[in-house]
């Protein structure tokens, strides 16, 4: 079900809109980023890294597919899976583990990995709209649904 559809004028807009949701994350949501290159994916990553408190880098998993973050009570993973193509890598990484009642799953390039993925709680997507980006989020569960409930736009 739609959740929001909302205009990002700037970059700060959608940093801003991370710190939102950061505070209504917790443990078990997967969250999937869906956007073309540039569109705002990580940038939206940032400032929820922003809002949970966190004031280090973020930097694109590009090669390493998978950063991870432990913030407080909350571990937060930041998947981009745009150069993701073997699935015994799923296994033998240990990427299913990170999917766990405990942490937060953000997913860049989703369906590079479809099938070996849970059905998702929110998915974000992310187009260029004039000098901006127009956000549109989706909710899929009822965890999802509550976390929804939760954030303040
Ligand atoms: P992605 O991870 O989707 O490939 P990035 O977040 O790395 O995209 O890059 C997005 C680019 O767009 C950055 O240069 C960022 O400053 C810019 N940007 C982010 N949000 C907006 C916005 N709402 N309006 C205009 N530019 C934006
Ligand atoms: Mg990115």
């Amino acid at each position: 079900a739609l959740f929001a559809d909302l205009l990002l004028p700037d970059e700060s807009a959608t940093l801003a809109l991370g710190e939102a949701i950061a505070a209504a994350l917790e443990g078990g949501l997967v969250i999937e980023l869906e956007g073309d290159l540039g569109a705002g994916k990580t940038t939206l990553t940032r400032g929820i890294l922003r809002g949970l408190g966190y004031t280090g880098r973020v930097k694109s998993p590009t090669y390493t597919l998978v950063e991870p973050y432990s913030i407080s009570n909350l571990y937060l993973y930041h998947f981009d899976l745009y150069r993701f193509s073997d699935p015994e890598e799923w296994e033998d990484a240990g990427f299913r583990e990170h999917f766990n009642p405990h942490s937060v799953c953000l997913i860049e390039w989703a369906d590079k990995a479809a099938g070996l993925l849970p059905t998702p709680d929110w998915r974000i997507m992310l187009r260029p709209e004039g000098e901006g980006r127009r956000a549109r989020i989706d909710v899929f569960s009822t965890q999802g649904k509550a976390c929804a409930t939760r954030v303040s736009l």
